[in-house]
């Protein structure tokens, strides 16, 4: 298999050119082989991030093309690096005692195949906004394929989906080890499907999927929508599973029916167990949150900071993880303390009392599309679909009522539409909003959102 490895890498080589090579793929050394997965380790956490985030794909892609398989890599850091930590660089004194590497310990009992052990149920932190997912996760976590099956969770980005999943697994293979879990992205799923389809293994998927799990964990099923062979795939899989009576769990961004080209079969099979939503945090979960991760990564940061951001950063809980890294990673480099103004300044918001700042088409774009969780291009499109013309409609009205912006103008921000679309849209619906309060409310809402949108993060260094 090293053979493989370094041939594969080597490969890669003039696709990716010497530097990026020499920097971020030759330090990684082959540790281990298990089957189809291959134990890397790297210097240090930071390669070790970036390489997954940049050019892991690039690889496994490049090793299924030479082997027609599959196979997974996990990556450690190195021992001398996990010694000292903060030291990076290797102090002065070292330079007259070149010592070799000391030789690695034996490396822990993996979790199940692709599980990020950061997320786990200790560090979920439970508010109103996923009291229903968090606590139904925790119970088919305890008691797998007895009482929530299927278990489908939905929400939009950034906002647990993938935590609670992981802390399924974890859960799972700790108290009951010899429970084979498969956790996979709907992507890799269809990706492996089909290659197997490919390279005449079929049997090989099959036994993976059906045969020899347990517990199926999928994650993002939205994916799969509109792939007619994938989702015949799933749905035999599912049914396999299901009669067996083994748990499945299944994320997605939106409700089961709501996936448009999702065949109706998988979607009446999503609905037979538990549907549970997340939804965005609220501001004291936003803060819990914050201080957790400023814990975790021991960033000082008082409670009136840790209000004042959560007050600002309200969309999701990767952007709110996120701007507290930036801003403390900002403040450290102006070595300066984390205070309110210094976030107020950073974030380019007041620290009173939020002035009404010019909105733009796009920040109502933003927010709308967020809210109905559909994505920014399906505004933009042609798509005719209620779920995605309702939203558009609203975003066309919002524009107009908010940006100042004139018919034709937003009609060229909404893809090229005619402005008579967009007139068209501010009028129905200003007459649906007179006799449905719910829309009323709804419109309200985001008016709302934006007044206090933030346009954060824009002046940072990131
Ligand atoms: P999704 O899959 O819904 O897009 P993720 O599960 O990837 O979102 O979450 C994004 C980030 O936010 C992750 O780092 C995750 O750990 C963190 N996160 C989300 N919700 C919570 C929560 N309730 N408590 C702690 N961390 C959370
Ligand atoms: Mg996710």
């Amino acid at each position: 298999m090293s053979n493989i490895w370094s041939e594969a890498i080597q490969g890669l080589q003039p696709r990716l050119g010497a530097q990026t090579y020499d920097l971020w793929i030759r330090p990684l050394e082959l540790r281990q082989v298990q089957g189809q997965r291959l134990l890397l380790t790297a210097p240090n956490r930071f390669m070790k991030e970036w390489f997954e985030n940049h050019y892991r794909d690039v690889v496994l892609d490049e090793l299924r093309a030479r082997t027609a398989q599959d196979f997974h890599i996990e990556i450690q850091i190195s021992a001398a690096a996990e010694a000292s930590p903060n030291a990076a660089p290797a102090p002065a004194e070292s330079q007259t005692t070149p010592e070799p590497a000391p030789p690695l310990p034996p490396l822990p009992a993996l979790p199940p195949i692709g599980l990020s052990s950061r997320y786990r149920f200790s560090n979920f932190i439970k508010g109103s906004s996923n009291e229903l997912a968090a606590s139904a996760a925790w119970s088919v976590a305890q008691e797998p394929g007895a009482r929530f099956n299927p278990f489908f969770i939905y929400g939009g980005v950034g906002l647990g989906k993938t935590h609670l999943l992981h802390a399924i697994g974890h859960h799972i293979h700790v108290a009951r080890p010899h429970l084979r879990i498969v956790y996979q992205s709907a992507e890799r799923f269809m990706n492996e499907f089909i290659s197997a389809v490919r390279f005449n293994q079929f049997d090989q998927f099959r036994a993976r999927y059906r045969q020899d799990c347990d517990v199926l964990l999928i994650d993002d099923i939205q994916f799969i929508a509109g792939r007619d062979r994938t989702m015949d795939e799933f749905f035999h899989v599912f049914n396999a599973l299901y009669e067996a009576e083994k748990q499945i769990v299944v994320t997605a961004d939106r409700m089961p029916g709501d996936m448009q080209g999702m065949e109706d079969r998988l979607i009446s099979r999503l609905n037979w167990g538990l549907v549970a939503d997340i939804k965005a945090p609220d501001l004291e979960t936003r803060v819990a949150i914050l201080k957790q991760k400023a814990d975790i990564d021991r960033i000082d940061l008082p409670d009136d900071v840790a209000l004042h951001l959560a007050t600002h950063v309200r969309s999701n809980v990767r952007e709110l993880e996120g701007s507290l890294v930036r801003v403390s990673t900002f403040a450290s480099l102006k070595n300066q303390p984390l205070t309110r103004e210094f976030v107020s300044e950073a974030l380019g918001v007041s620290s009173a009392p939020a002035q009404a700042a010019p909105i733009s088409i796009e920040s109502v774009q933003k927010v709308v599309a967020s809210h109905f969780s559909v994505r920014i291009a399906d505004l933009k499109g042609p798509r005719r679909h209620q779920g995605i013309s309702r939203p558009r409609m609203i975003a066309m009205y919002l524009s107009r009522q908010l940006t100042g912006a004139s018919f034709p103008e937003i009609g060229l921000r909404f893809g090229g539409k005619d402005h008579s679309t967009v007139i068209n849209a501010c009028k129905r619906i200003e007459s649906i909003q007179s006799e449905d309060s719910e829309l009323r409310e709804t419109v309200a809402a985001l008016r709302q959102l934006l007044a206090h949108e933030p346009t954060h993060a824009a002046s940072l260094p990131s």
